[in-house]
């Protein structure tokens, strides 16, 4: 079924008894061209991709548990394109571009909303930084506006601007970036890809990379062996579990970050807020709740929950810088598990095994780079070779010394 104003109107007169499931419940059949593991964003998307722009439609996702239960159902919903480092803007410029028309490219409502993302700074230091990142993202035709206090003030009039320590003195604004409805983008490339007859097989589990004179032969799951000689994994906060499934070490820890949100409350915050200096970023959700973040939990883990002190400082950190916060309920948090690679910057290669490709090390910003990573990710899977976007996610980059490091912190993962 195509989505339209008519399907709209007919199932309003019948009662809704028209609308049909959005995907099939696929079982796995002996073999398909391409196996991918994880259905999450990235892996519907890769799907999607490979049948739409590249014509393979003989796909499988697996997905241990059901798709967009681990991160893609988690985050907090912020897209953006606001990079420094010129690895990183062509890439996520694309994926804002993809975003801009998704709705229409899948047929479905995904709630992409460009309402704008405000990074706030607080120092001499903060704007000189964010005046460079403005003008990177510029020269890589990416809006990008340095505003001042009283622009700021203009736009988040309910920030504290006199906190002694905080004081906020400027702000840099990308106005095309904003949110999406997370669990909507899943359900929409999982709906498009199974209309290009991709089979979603959701409750089966990769237990086994199964290879043979050094190329990969097809994937052990739950549900029995699944044949292909094409497999990517797309795994997220499971990626060196996954990997080691076919014995490869990667450059990456796991750590939980969590998200909290509020009662419901009038509309407030029209934009997504971001206080870079102590940690902290917020948005409002349609429903009225706000939604926001802070750090991760500072030790590796793989529990999809979070520690009370790491909330603590969050809260912490909202009250700095939005002290009006401290009047509001916490409904719910919930945490998930990220892969921080070393440099803070993605992975999508292939690996050292023939058929064996890898998407991950996405760590807090995977959501953003949902349209973008399934495209260059099946890009990759299609032809053999990365796309040019994504042309500096090389696996090795580590060893030759060709790091992505926006945060210039070094290898600590878990301060990017
Ligand atoms: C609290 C929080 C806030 C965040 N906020 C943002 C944000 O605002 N903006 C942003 O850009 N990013 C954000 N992120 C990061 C973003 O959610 C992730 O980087 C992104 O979702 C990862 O890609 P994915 O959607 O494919 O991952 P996932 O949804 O995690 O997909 C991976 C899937 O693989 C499955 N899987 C794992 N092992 C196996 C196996 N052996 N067999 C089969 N299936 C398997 C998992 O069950 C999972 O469904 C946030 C993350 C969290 C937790």
């Amino acid at each position: 079924m195509t989505f339209s104003g008519f399907q709209l109107l007919k199932n309003a007169l019948n009662g809704g008894t028209g609308w049909t499931p959005h995907w099939r419940k696929a079982e796995p059949k002996a073999a398909y061209d391409v196996v991918i593991v994880g259905g999450g964003g990235h892996g519907l998307a890769t799907a999607h991709y490979l049948a739409k722009e590249f014509g393979i439609n003989n796909v499988a996702v697996i997905e241990k548990g059901w798709i967009g239960s681990g991160n893609a159902g988690r985050n907090t919903t912020i897209i953006r394109s606001n990079y420094l480092l010129p690895g990183n803007i062509p890439f996520y410029e694309l994926g804002m571009k993809l975003w801009e028309g998704l709705e229409q490219d899948l047929n479905y409502n995904a709630m992409v909303s460009q309402r704008g993302v405000l990074n706030l700074c607080h120092s001499d230091a903060q704007r000189d930084a964010f005046a460079r990142r403005g003008n990177a993202m510029r020269l890589h035709g990416v809006d990008a506006e340095l505003i001042d206090r009283e622009a700021v003030r203009g736009m988040a009039p309910y920030l504290d601007f006199d906190n002694a320590r905080f004081p906020i003195i400027g702000g840099l604004v990308q106005r095309r970036g904003g949110t999406a409805r997370h669990d909507a983008v899943v359900w929409g490339y999982a709906r498009a890809a199974d209309r290009r007859g991709v089979d979603i097989i959701e409750n089966c589990e990769a237990t086994g990379l199964r290879r043979e004179g050094g190329k990969i032969v097809g994937v052990e799951t739950t549900k029995g062996f699944i044949g292909a000689n094409r497999v990517g994994l797309s795994v997220a906060g499971n990626s060196s579990r996954v990997a080691a499934l076919a014995e490869m070490r990667l450059p990456i820890e796991s750590y939980a970050l969590q998200a909290f949100v509020t009662e419901s409350i009038k509309p407030l915050i029209d934009c997504v807020v971001t206080f870079g200096a102590g940690h902290f970023y917020i948005s409002q959700s349609d429903k009225g709740s706000l939604v926001f973040g802070g750090d991760l939990d500072p030790f590796p883990s793989y529990a999809q929950r979070g520690s009370l002190h790491v909330f603590s400082d969050v809260a912490e950190n909202a009250m700095a810088v939005m002290p009006m916060l401290g009047r509001l309920r916490i409904l719910r948090s919930w945490g998930g598990v990220m892969d921080m690679s070393m440099d803070g910057s993605p992975i999508i290669d292939a690996t050292p095994i023939e058929g064996l490709f890898f998407n991950g090390g996405w760590c807090y910003g995977g959501f953003k780079a949902t349209p973008a990573a399934g495209f260059c990710f099946a890009h990759l899977i299609a032809k053999g070779e990365p796309h040019h976007a994504a042309a500096a996610y090389r696996l090795d980059r580590f060893a030759t010394g060709r790091i992505i490091d926006e945060k210039g912190v070094g290898a600590t993962p878990n301060l990017h």
